[in-house]
């Protein structure tokens, strides 16, 4: 028998989350954001379910390859751009849309030989300060680019660093304002939560990428617990132990936890090298056969403890929900300090993965 750990995806759920993506942005395209081997998806068991999208968006070359090995014809855009100028080779090989967000860039441009023009994205940074030309430099850089042969259609790009928060893209939006007065150009800005919440910012392509895996770009599931998203990810694995303890008796590495009096606890196959978090605190929500319980002490290498006080019918082989449709991703990750983008992302080799 194989180790009971599995994760199911539901690629129905994804078709509905484009969807549902696409009526809050009904203007504008959609570039499926599918970086990180699709949130740690695989890109390869879901670009399909994404086929209605516009473009996909990610930023390693072997993944845009891969998308177009697979039979991608549509746009591709790297969001980060080609990283050394020899890439550009691919880039023009594989018909992929570039974004510009240096110098450097801009001269490799312009020394490449290409076969056809590559569509280019110029980044501008508006108040996170990662990637990006300052606003008051757009007006330059947007002519110089517009001049070089080897560029075909330019759209002006931004990301915001505080899209969650109904004031946070103000700041951002204002810039973008400076950048392009007196400019006429399609415009990039919005990623999920822009695409949920902020109208405004929708221009001529959004960039939604959590959203389509049914989880929250806040962290809350309560956030978009009415729009109809659904999460995609089920982690599911079994107990395959169980123990019964008396008071004071203690659980797990640095017996974290202490019971307060007799309680039995299952011991599940699922543990951080699979992609839980150690950082779990006891109580962290887990589902068992379909009850609502809670982790019981430090989350092992292989194997975590939860606590059967509320199913006492549970034992060996008894299925186990550590997030999916029950236990929200978001909510194990805000247990555990973090989003449920990295959980997602954070999801092991070592755990077989089906679509259904
Ligand atoms: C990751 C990313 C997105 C998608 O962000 P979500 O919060 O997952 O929607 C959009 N644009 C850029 C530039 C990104 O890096």
């Amino acid at each position: 028998m194989t180790r009971p750990i599995l994760a199911s995806l539901d690629l129905q759920a994804m078709k509905q989350n484009l969807g549902i993506a696409r009526q809050a942005a009904p203007n504008s395209r959609i570039w499926s954001v599918v970086k990180a081997n699709a949130y740690g998806h695989g890109i390869d068991r879901v670009w399909s379910a994404l086929g209605a999208t516009d473009g996909f968006a990610l930023l390693n070359l072997e993944e845009a390859v891969t998308l177009r090995e697979r039979g991608w014809k549509g746009p591709i855009l790297m969001l980060e751009g080609f990283f050394h100028a020899e890439d550009l080779a691919l880039y023009d090989k594989y018909r992929l849309t570039t974004s510009v967000h240096s110098n450097w860039q801009l001269k490799a441009l312009q020394n490449a030989r290409l076969n056809a023009p590559l569509d280019v994205y110029l980044k501008v940074n508006t108040g996170m300060n990662r990637l990006g030309f300052l606003p008051e430099r757009v007006q330059t850089v947007w002519q110089q680019l517009r001049a070089l042969p080897n560029v075909g259609e330019l759209t002006l790009m931004s990301h915001f660093a505080d899209a969650e928060h109904p004031d946070g893209i103000r700041e951002a939006m204002a810039r973008v304002s400076q950048a392009t007065e007196g400019l006429e150009c399609r415009r990039s800005l919005s990623n999920s939560a822009a695409t949920l919440w902020h109208p405004e910012a929708h221009f001529d392509w959004v960039r939604p990428g959590i959203i389509l895996y049914g989880a929250s770009p806040s962290g809350e599931w309560q956030d978009i617990a009415n729009t109809g998203l659904k999460p995609v990810m089920t982690l599911r694995s079994e107990i395959i132990g169980v123990q019964t303890l008396k008071a004071g008796d203690r659980v797990g590495y640095g017996g974290r936890y202490t019971a307060r009096g007799e309680q039995r606890i299952g011991i599940v196959a699922a543990g951080y090298a699979d992609g839980y978090p150690r950082h779990a605190p006891s109580g962290t929500p887990v589902f068992v056969d379909g009850v609502r319980t809670g982790t019981v002490g430090t989350v092992s290498m292989d194997m975590l403890a939860v606590d059967l006080t509320p199913c006492p019918q549970a034992g060996i082989g008894t299925p186990v929900e550590l997030w999916g449709k029950e236990v929200k991703i978001d909510d194990v990750a805000s247990a555990a300090g973090t989003v449920g983008y990295e959980l997602m992302c954070a999801l092991a080799l070592r755990v077989p993965v089906v679509t259904v």
